[in-house]
């Protein structure tokens, strides 16, 4: 059997649009990606999340709980690149933008992070983890995209 690179998708607080991007994509490419990706997590494609040896991991969205934050260093542990997907993942905005509301607003909002668990500060992938790459954007820019994903099945010896 050809080895295929081994990738997982993960998306945490934010729209998904990153990876509308990234279906819109698999279906112009595939024909090649087919034969040479093989999703072990993504969750909008498939039920099975398998976290564990996988070549690169994308992840889309900004970190708002302890739960994603423990998702997140278990991703990186098991991964040999990581690549911050869109502005949410690089920057922690606009996933993020209850980081900049005002006193009384975020009194407001307060039940609702009791009750969902969130925590106080929203944080971008690199405040947790070592991030390899970024494909800037909102939502990502698809040519940088491109590029890296052909970069990493250079690298990995697939193509
Ligand atoms: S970067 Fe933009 S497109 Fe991507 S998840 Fe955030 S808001 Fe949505």
């Amino acid at each position: 059997m050809p080895k295929k690179l081994r990738v997982g998708w993960f998306s945490f607080s934010c729209c998904g649009d990153s990876t509308i991007i990234f279906t819109e994509l698999w279906n112009d490419h595939y024909k090649e990606w087919a034969k040479s990706i093989e999703f072990k997590a993504f969750s909008s494609f498939q039920k099975k999340e398998e976290i564990s040896d996988l070549d690169v991991s994308f992840v889309e969205g900004a970190i708002a709980s302890k739960e994603q934050e423990d998702k997140l260093i278990k991703i990186r542990s098991v991964s040999q690149k990581l690549v911050a997907i869109g502005a949410c993942a690089v920057m922690g905005l606009p996933g993020g933008q209850r980081n900049n509301f005002d006193a009384k607003t975020i009194e407001e909002i307060s039940p609702i992070l009791m009750r969902f668990n969130y925590n106080q500060k929203v944080k971008k992938i690199s405040e947790i983890v070592a991030v390899d790459e970024v494909v800037p954007g909102c939502p990502m820019d698809e040519n940088i995209f491109l590029l890296l994903i052909n970069k990493y099945l250079g690298e990995f010896g697939i193509i």
